[in-house]
């Protein structure tokens, strides 16, 4: 990757799409070498091709030597275009790995130009060297093509930062990111990309999350916000502690992602790189089978059936298949991060496009995991619910107690209704919470918690946790999640809680259905009232509720079995409590801003915005460019085939098998390119 692109200059432009577009789509200085000597090839070669089309050579030589002048003036080109690649098969033979398309080339070219020697059929110098220039000319595009898919996930993974502001000796200085420790602050200036995961300790800004999720929705970040490295901080100047080292933070992550993305092969392209390697070697068969046999044994002319083995050999090589299809993968996977999902592999690429049934985790996958307290109701004192509006009510004396020893027993805990209860403590009210004061800390997934508060024991869970301890809780008659507190064994009242479905959830679930996806389910650890209320809502298929996190796994066992073959089964989930689940389905996908970095790494599939609307476009996307990684696949190997009968025949010359052969690689290429334009894609 260049490194012009991340020089600071760059991210201070913004680095948003007019800074990225103002960058010219520029060739390596080794791609523009290579054009060059292509360039200067083809004008010799054309040369070549008029001195003796037009009988010049003729004059001047007389007939024998008119063909060793012309052999003469086409070598040169030849040489010139070609040279590295006999070189490479050169190499191949002596690394006793000689089976690849240099040979090939070099074989069939040379051969060409051998064909002199065969008095019985006619020179064949200007193909030789026109099957070279053209097979170069076909290299070119190809790496072209692969550098500048490369270099566009690079562009939008051009996230990485460079360096991060830290104050030293009272002056702001620049410093590599990696040299922040936990803890650290440092200032980000407005342009500027934060480095690393942090904490707004001072100032207030816009950010544009759009390199992470491929929306540019700019969101506001004051003190005591978290920010995300990767991130644009567009208006004010921010001071960020660190909460997180560089090489943790979500930049890292998401690059490391990408980069061990094209590890995981799919089915499709580890077939055809063991396709190739076998079909190479046929062919050179092949072609000297045809090449020998039938003048050995038909006693017919050697010339003509050298060369017909010859445009055999040409026609034969398979660089088209062989770029095209990881080509499609890398575009599919490099288009959809630039939307904000991050796919792990072409592996799971290939699954997705399978997929026909959908699982949801409920909090924090389809609703925000932002829980609104509407209710504490020390015990006894649980009333009708209130009409109209669900604020929380006026409450008797000793509810800010509860609160206070619900906050405390779920100070530890990553469950977003922890955080929410924390929240509204603060909020109302509350002083800091007394980390002092609290012990022996246990949490029961799919439960609650359980902890000593002050000398207590406080238990704050669902009325399955109540059951355990033989606490009777008492109902509540307002909707929500219903978090039962118990003091020393004696139940001591309730917390009404209330999550928000996502904005998108009922569009994602439609979006879903009209991909084709035959059913979705939700799973769920909450009461079955929310949980129908939220899968009705929907328009869910199938809901399970009050589910422990072994049930969702066993619930996923069973949607596993009941899968037809092809289908393949995506779970979605934040890693809270479901951690297992996403490693168990065909394809996990996680919420990547909300979820937690156990779900990350669990998963195949992230989506940076959380938004489960994503999920469809995944789908659509990974289909599509299954399509076109097919139609390469259907398309060069049927010209090939065709063109290779012809060969053997006699009928396709060698200048129909160049064209054959670069003209599919070119097609093919294209073809590939287009699984890079995903907006297109996901509709
Ligand atoms: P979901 O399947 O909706 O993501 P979970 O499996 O995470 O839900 O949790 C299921 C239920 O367990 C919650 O609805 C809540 O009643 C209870 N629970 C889980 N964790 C906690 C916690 N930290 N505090 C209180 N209750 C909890
Ligand atoms: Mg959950």
């Amino acid at each position: 990757m260049s490194k012009g692109s991340q020089a600071p200059g760059a991210a201070a432009s913004g680095g948003g799409a007019a800074a990225r577009a103002k960058r010219p789509s520029v060739m390596t200085k080794r791609q523009v070498r290579w054009r060059n000597r292509i360039i200067v090839a083809l004008a010799l070669f054309a040369c070549a091709l008029v001195l003796e089309r037009s009988g010049a050579l003729a004059a001047l030589f007389g007939t024998p030597g008119d063909v060793y002048a012309a052999f003469a003036i086409y070598l040169v080109p030849y040489l010139v275009s070609g040279y590295d690649v006999i070189l490479k098969a050169f190499k191949g033979i002596v690394n006793r790995e000689p089976f690849d398309e240099h040979l090939l080339m070099t074989i069939a070219t040379l051969g060409a130009f051998a064909l002199v020697l065969f008095p019985d059929t006619g020179p064949h110098m200007a193909e030789g060297a026109a099957v070279m220039l053209f097979y170069q000319v076909g290299e070119l595009f190809q790496s072209y093509a692969v550098g500048r898919s490369r270099k566009s996930i690079a562009d939008m993974m051009d996230i990485a930062p460079d360096y991060a502001n830290v104050m030293r000796d009272g002056r702001l200085e620049q410093v590599d990111p990696d040299e922040v420790a936990v803890g650290d602050e440092f200032v980000v200036k407005p342009g500027e990309r934060i480095p690393i995961d942090g904490v707004v300790t001072e100032g207030s800004s816009d950010v544009d999350t759009a390199a992470l999720t491929g929306e540019s929705m700019p969101r506001h970040a004051g003190e005591g916000d978290e920010v995300v490295s990767g991130c644009v901080n567009m208006t004010g100047v921010l001071t960020v502690r660190a909460t997180k080292p560089f090489g943790e933070s979500t930049v890292s992550r998401i690059l490391e992602l990408v980069e061990n993305a094209s590890d995981k092969k799919a089915r499709t392209e580890s077939f055809i790189t063991r396709f190739a390697r076998v079909y190479t070697p046929v062919v050179t068969g092949l072609a000297a089978l045809i090449a020998v046999v039938p003048p050995l044994l038909f006693g017919l002319a050697w010339g003509d059936w050298v060369f017909r083995g010859l445009t055999f050999l040409v026609v034969s090589c398979p660089c088209a298949l062989v770029i095209s299809v990881p080509l499609s993968f890398f575009g599919g996977i490099g288009g959809s991060s630039r939307m904000g999902i991050l796919i792990k592999g072409g592996n799971y690429l290939e699954a997705l496009a399978h997929v026909d049934t959908v699982v949801f985790d409920k909090t924090g996958t389809l609703t925000n995991g932002t829980f609104e307290v509407v209710g504490v109701h020390p015990a006894g004192a649980c009333p009708a619910p209130a009409e109209g509006d669900a604020a929380p009510e006026a409450a008797p004396a000793d509810a800010d107690e509860l609160l206070r020893l619900a906050a405390h027993a779920e100070a530890f805990s990553t469950h977003p209704i922890a955080a929410s209860v924390r929240g509204a403590y603060l909020k109302s009210g509350g002083a800091a919470i007394d980390q002092g004061a609290i012990s022996d800390v246990s949490e029961r997934g799919g439960h609650g918690v359980s902890a000593r508060v002050d000398g207590h024991e406080v238990l704050v869970g669902n009325d399955r946790l109540m059951a355990q301890a033989d606490v009777t809780s008492q109902p509540c008659e307002l909707v929500g999640t219903i978090l039962h507190v118990a003091v020393d064994g004696a139940y001591a009242g309730h917390i009404v809680i209330a999550d928000v479905v996502k904005p998108d959830a009922a569009e994602a679930i439609a979006r879903l259905h009209a991909a084709g996806v035959s059913k979705t389910v939700m799973l769920t650890g909450d009461r079955r009232e929310v949980a129908d209320s939220v899968a009705s809502r929907l328009g869910i298929d199938e809901c399970h509720a009050q589910l422990l996190p072994q049930d969702k796994v066993d619930q996923v066992e069973r949607l596993l079995a009941a899968e037809p073959a092809k289908g393949r089964l995506a779970f979605v989930g934040d890693g809270i409590n479901d951690a297992p689940v996403l490693t168990r389905a065909d394809v996990g996908i996680a919420m990547g801003a909300m979820g937690s970095d156990a779900a990350i790494e669990a998963a195949d599939v992230v989506l940076m915005d959380d938004k489960p609307s994503k999920i469809a476009a995944a789908i659509r996307i990974s289909r599509k460019t299954m399509r076109i990684a097919w139609q390469n696949i259907v398309f060069a190997l049927g010209v090939k085939v065709l063109v290779l009968v012809l060969a053997a025949l006699g009928i396709a010359n060698m200048w129909m098998a160049v064209f054959a052969d670069v003209g599919v690689a070119i097609l093919a290429i294209l073809n590939a390119m287009r699984c890079m334009n995903v907006a297109k894609m996901a509709r």
